[in-house]
């Protein structure tokens, strides 16, 4: 979704006026069971739920952006209610979907949307069309032995990633509304025997669809090869027009290697890259313990859950996508019996991934070739990985260098990003020949400072940042999350009133829950 001018105030339309429509519903098999308890569900896409109701919903963030692309009005009063599940307009049709998927490298059968449910669908104003769901409605038959709750600091936290990250350029599934339900919900966060009340959110996701690689998987694994088919068409039909199944697989490759560029230039670590939180539109879904690279270290993950492991560490993204890929082509084999087609699929997300990593970091060194020099990017990760660099930070910083400076010049441009002191004689090198390598590209300065920051952000979501907000809004205090959201809104624009949002995790974040590694308990 590229975001569009916003829409004039007057012509934005009410929630309870917009005409839904519920096309997932129509259009595939349901659960033929009603009982909304955990359970294992066979034969559907999808169960039908309703949103479990909320003690006292108050809205507390909402995307104008995304609101004007939906050509939507800020709701007040009563249709607050409808954000946080308490009413369900004439024309939807909620329901639950049914996934499996690979948990940490293991099939872990029947998952499902255990606590978020779709709403319905509406056209936005490109004539596209969305999907309106909540995270954290209550009870589904998906739920397992959990609540169907979610707690305000996680959904904060998927809320303005979900615009951030759409704010950067990259695909994503997007984030409506944040709204607290007035009721406590019981989690320990550390996972150490001490479970404690924290107030309850809701957060308005919106996608063209919300299907994952396990919405397929769960039909291989339960031998469901009609439903496989209906799926597959479905999302064909909406989402990939009139492409064959063999077209389709690539497509979603190719997307999925392009989504995996993008992380990796900006630092992304989503933190728990199961198979059922991959998007089979090559979307970034389902935030939970993700995080931005402060300093530089491909072996970091921010899940303390995959401490041990790291398996989804940050180095490890573009081997796991594909991994996840691999798992999509067998679950696709009834549709595409054709291993090689399956296989060309795969080596198609390893090109587009090469290709577009390639002409990321050639962007992100302000080179106008579609690639940088390999050996200059390898020894640019040595030189980073030498001392703790922030990745934000030196790139930005970066096409500040002077190309006629002082060795010392040069390093005292991309110092802001140093967390410790010391020598760095990789470092130095490496500089000495990337300002040789710009002086004989020999580009106008203004070029290449624009074409550099308009690859590399001045602001990411740190999450160092994101507990400020959290512990500003636990407090009662909106502000820290306003000002966040306009800033975050031009993450490569200098914004020189808001310096201090870009700065260097501080010290005192280091190791403070949250700030840096944080669990999966959401
Ligand atoms: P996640 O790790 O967020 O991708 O979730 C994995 C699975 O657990 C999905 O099926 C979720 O719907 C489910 N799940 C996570 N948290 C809850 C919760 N509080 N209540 C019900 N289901 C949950
Ligand atoms: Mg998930």
């Amino acid at each position: 979704m590229t975001p569009l001018p916003a829409r004039r105030a007057e012509t934005l339309r009410d929630l309870e006026a917009i005409g839904f429509e519920n096309s997932f519903v129509r259009e595939l098999p349901a659960d033929p069971v009603s009982v909304n308890v955990p359970r294992q569900v066979a034969n559907a896409c999808y169960t039908r739920v309703t949103p479990t109701p909320v003690a006292a919903p108050r809205l507390l963030a909402w995307s104008d952006d995304l609101a004007s692309y939906l050509g939507m009005k800020r709701p007040s009063g009563h249709a607050v209610e409808i954000l946080a599940g308490n009413r369900v307009l004439p024309g939807m049709e909620p329901y639950a979907a049914r996934y499996g998927g690979h948990q940490f490298g293991h099939w872990a059968g029947q998952l499902g949307d255990g606590r978020a449910i779709t709403l319905a669908e509406m056209i936005a104003i490109d004539g596209s069309r969305q999907e309106l769901q909540l995270k954290g409605a209550g009870l589904t038959p998906y739920s397992r032995t959990a609540d169907g709750r979610a707690v305000l600091r996680s959904s904060l936290r998927e809320f303005l990633c979900s615009e951030a990250m759409s704010w950067l350029g990259v695909p994503t599934t997007r984030a409506l509304s944040l709204t607290a339900t007035g009721e406590p919900v019981i989690r320990d966060m550390f996972y150490d025997g001490n479970p404690r009340p924290e107030p309850g959110a809701i957060v308005c996701r919106v996608a063209p669809s919300f299907v994952r690689f396990g919405n397929f998987q769960i039909f291989m694994a339960n031998q469901e090869n009609e439903n496989l088919k209906k799926l597959a068409d479905y999302v064909i039909r909406h989402h990939f027009a009139s492409m064959s199944y063999v077209e389709w697989f690539h497509e979603v490759c190719r997307r999925t290697g392009a989504l995996m560029a993008d992380w990796m230039r900006l630092g992304f670590v989503h933190g728990v890259m199961n198979t059922d939180n991959l998007s089979i539109l090559g979307l970034t879904i389902d935030y939970g313990p993700y995080g931005w690279l402060e300093g530089y270290d491909p072996m970091w993950t921010p899940n303390t859950t995959d401490a041990q492991g790291r398996r989804y560490r940050y180095g490890n993204q573009p081997y796991i996508a594909q991994w996840n890929l691999a798992r999509l082509a067998e679950a696709l084999m009834p549709l595409i019996p054709e291993v090689a087609a399956l296989e060309e699929g795969l080596k198609l997300y390893v090109d587009t991934f090469q290709a577009s990593w390639q002409r990321a970091l050639a962007q992100k060194l302000g080179f106008a070739a579609s690639s940088a020099d390999d050996e200059l990017v390898k020894q640019m990760f040595e030189a980073l990985a030498e001392a703790e660099t922030d990745f934000t930070i030196f790139f930005r910083s970066l096409a500040k260098v002077p190309l006629e400076g002082t060795e010392k010049e040069v390093l005292a441009a991309v110092s802001p990003a140093f967390y410790s002191e010391g020598e760095r004689p990789k470092l130095v090198a490496w500089l000495r020949a990337y300002v040789e390598r710009v002086r004989q590209e020999g580009v106008a300065l203004h070029t290449r400072v624009e074409r550099m920051n308009a690859a590399n952000p001045k602001y990411v979501f740190r999450n160092y940042l994101a507990v400020q907000a959290i512990d500003a809004i636990e407090g009662g205090d909106a502000s820290v999350l306003e000002r966040l959201m306009k800033v975050l809104a031009r993450p490569y624009d200098e914004q020189p009133a808001h310096d201090d949002l870009a700065a260097r995790r501080p010290e005192w974040a280091r190791h403070k829950a949250g700030c840096s590694a944080l669990s999966c308990s959401s």
